[in-house]
C-alpha cells in the first residue's frame, strides 16, 4: 500500500499550465494555492487589445501586457489534438461558441474557462496575486506576494512554475532601427513598408494584406530562395538584416538595400523568473532553464520546485497534463525520482547530446522531435496509458497539411479518419 503525504503547494500562473497543475496536484491529495497576477484564468488565451508602451521590454518598470495573441489569430493545432488528454476539446453551442476545428483565441479561453468550472478550480486561484519572491528558508518556500500593492509572506512545502514565456520579448539586435513589438491588427500597418526579422507566430499575410511592402529577413533563407514570395504581390524574402539606420534604410547581408517604416521583431520570448531567488540552482542562459531533470525539475531542489510548460513546439496541454500527473505524484511519495547525482548526470548527458548534434543552447526546450517519446515517458511513470495514437498522427498529419496549404490548412484537411478515431476515444472517455 503507498503511503501519500500531501504537500501544501503554491502554484505560479492560472494559465493553462498552472490551471492542470492545481487540478492534478489537487487530485493527488495536495492543498494548493494559485496565485494569478491578472483577474481571470487562461493566461496567453485572455485576449488584451492594448499593446505595451515599451515594446522592447527594456524597463522592467513597465506594465507587463501578459497575453501575446492577436485578435485575429486562430489555433494552429486542430481542438482535438490540442485539448487535454481527459478533457475533450470538443465543439460546443453556444452564443459564443466557435465550433470550426482551428477555433479563434475566444474559444481556447472559453474551453480553459469550461475546464475550470468542471474541476472547481476557481476556488484554488487568488486573483491579482502576484508573486514577487520565492526562496528556500529551513527547508520550506517562503513566498512572496502582492496583491493590492500589500506584500504577504506565506510558507509552502513545494511550489510548481506555471508562469508561461511568451511575454518577455527575445529582440534581435540591429543598431539604429525603428519598430513596433506588440500588435494585436495587421491593419497596424496600413500603407507602411514592412521588415520583419525571423518569422515565428504572427501571421505574415494579415499584414501583407493592408501594409504597402512586406520584407521578411530570414535566417533560413538560401540565395536560391530570395525574392518576391510566389504568389505575392508585396512581399519579399531576403537575408538577415546587416544593419538598419535612422532614416529607414535596412542594408541586409547580401549587400541589398531598402527604405523601411517598421521593423517587427518576430524573433520569440525568453524564459523569465524574476521571482525565483534560488542561489544559483536554477538559471536562464541563452534561454537554457536548467539544470532541469526531464524539463520538469531542477535537482538540487526537487521535488520541491518544479516547472510545468517550458518545452516548445510541441502540443502543450496535454504535455502539461502529463507533467503535472508527473509532479503531483512524486510530491506525494507514490512516484519515486532519481538521486540528485542521477538527475544531474541525465541532464549533462542530455546537454550532450545536443552539443553533439550541433544543436544550440536556445534550442534545450524545443523538442517538438521528440515530443511523443517524452509524454510516454512521463505517462510510464505516472503509470498511465501513452499518447493516443491519433493523436500522434494528427500533429504529423497537421504539420504536413500546413506546409502543402500554408494559407488554408485551417479550414481544409484530410485527416478525418483521425477525427473519427479522437472522437470514439472522447466518447469512451466520458462513458
Ligand atoms: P500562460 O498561458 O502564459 O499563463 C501564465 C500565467 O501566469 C498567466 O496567467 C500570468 O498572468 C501568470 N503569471 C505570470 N507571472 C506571474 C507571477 N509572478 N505571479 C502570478 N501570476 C503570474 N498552444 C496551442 O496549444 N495551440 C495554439 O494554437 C497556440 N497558439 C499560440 C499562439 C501564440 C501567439 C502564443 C503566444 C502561444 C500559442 N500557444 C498555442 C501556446 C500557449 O502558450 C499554450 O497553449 C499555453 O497557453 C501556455 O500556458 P501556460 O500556462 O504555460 O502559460
Amino acid at each position: 500500500m503507498t503511503t501519500v503525504l500531501p504537500k501544501y503547494v503554491a502554484v505560479i500562473g492560472a494559465g493553462a499550465a498552472g490551471l492542470v497543475a492545481a487540478h492534478e496536484l489537487r487530485r493527488e491529495g495536495h492543498e494548493v494555492v494559485v496565485f494569478e497576477r491578472g483577474n481571470k484564468v487562461g493566461g496567453t488565451w485572455v485576449y488584451n487589445p492594448t499593446t505595451e508602451s515599451d515594446p522592447l521590454g527594456i524597463d522592467p518598470a513597465r506594465t507587463v501586457v501578459h497575453s501575446s495573441l492577436y485578435a485575429s489569430l486562430r489555433t494552429n493545432l486542430p481542438r482535438e489534438a490540442m485539448g487535454f488528454r481527459e478533457y475533450p476539446f470538443v465543439a460546443k453551442n453556444g452564443a459564443h461558441r466557435d465550433p470550426r476545428r482551428f477555433p479563434g483565441h475566444g474559444e481556447v479561453l472559453e474551453y480553459l474557462n469550461d475546464y475550470t468550472t468542471e474541476f472547481g478550480l476557481g476556488e484554488l486561484v487568488r486573483f491579482g496575486a502576484e508573486v514577487r519572491r520565492v526562496g528556500l528558508e529551513g527547508g520550506k518556500w517562503k513566498v512572496r506576494s502582492t496583491a493590492c500593492g500589500e506584500p504577504l509572506d506565506e510558507v509552502y512545502d513545494a511550489v510548481v512554475v506555471c508562469n508561461g514565456h511568451h511575454t518577455e520579448p527575445r529582440i534581435a539586435e540591429i543598431p539604429g532601427n525603428i519598430l513596433i513589438y506588440a500588435l494585436r491588427h495587421g491593419q497596424d500597418f496600413k500603407s507602411t513598408a514592412t521588415i520583419t526579422v525571423f518569422l515565428s507566430h504572427f501571421e505574415i499575410k494579415d499584414i501583407a494584406g493592408v501594409a504597402k511592402e512586406v520584407h521578411i529577413a530570414s535566417r533560413s533563407v538560401t540565395d536560391g530562395t530570395m525574392g518576391k514570395l510566389p504568389g505575392h504581390d508585396n512581399m519579399w524574402l531576403h537575408s538577415m538584416i546587416e544593419s538598419a539606420h535612422g532614416d529607414g534604410t535596412v542594408v541586409f547581408r547580401d549587400g541589398s538595400a531598402i527604405c523601411a517604416d517598421v521593423i517587427l521583431h518576430c524573433t520569440g520570448y525568453k524564459y523569465h523568473f524574476a521571482f525565483l531567488d534560488v542561489n544559483d540552482s536554477v538559471t536562464v542562459d541563452d534561454n537554457r532553464v536548467g539544470p532541469l531533470y526531464k524539463q520538469v525539475f531542477p535537482p538540487l531542489l526537487a521535488p520541491l520546485l518544479s516547472f510545468v510548460g517550458l518545452p516548445w513546439k510541441v502540443v502543450p496541454f496535454p504535455l502539461c497534463e502529463l507533467q503535472s500527473k508527473w509532479i503531483a505524484g512524486v510530491l506525494s511519495g507514490r512516484v519515486s525520482l532519481p538521486s540528485s547525482d542521477e538527475m544531474m548526470a541525465d541532464v549533462e548527458a542530455f546537454y550532450r547530446t545536443l552539443d553533439a548534434s550541433g544543436i544550440p543552447k536556445h534550442y534545450t526546450h524545443n523538442i517538438g522531435d521528440s515530443q511523443f517519446e517524452y509524454n510516454d515517458w512521463l505517462a510510464t511513470e505516472c503509470g498511465c496509458p501513452p499518447s493516443e495514437e491519433w493523436r500522434k498522427q494528427m500533429y504529423s498529419e497537421t504539420s504536413k497539411n500546413r506546409k502543402v496549404r500554408p494559407e488554408t490548412y485551417r479550414d481544409e484537411w484530410d485527416d478525418e479518419l483521425l477525427v473519427a478515431q479522437a472522437h470514439e476515444d472522447f466518447a469512451n472517455c466520458s462513458s
